[in-house]
């Protein structure tokens, strides 16, 4: 699968957010590093985009979707 740079995702998460997510900061629940989405890894590919820390790989989000519109976790 393809890794391409987290701004990939930028109009997705705003869609699942509502509000640009561009300027958030998420920190990662196994490495505890804070990143913009732009500075973490996105796998657009599979059967959902997920979006891993560049620090660990560990997962940050997965959004897929779901029939009638989109879900987070
Ligand atoms: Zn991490």
């Amino acid at each position: 699968m393809d890794e391409l740079d987290g701004n990939g995702a930028a109009g997705l998460l705003q869609e699942v957010f509502g509000a640009a997510m561009t300027v958030a900061v998420a920190t990662c629940a196994s490495c505890g590093s804070a990143a913009q989405p732009g500075e973490s890894v996105l796998y657009a590919g599979g059967p959902g985009t997920v979006i891993r820390c560049r620090t660990c790989a560990g997962v940050l989000v997965v959004i897929t979707g779901c029939g009638a519109g989109t879900a987070s976790t």
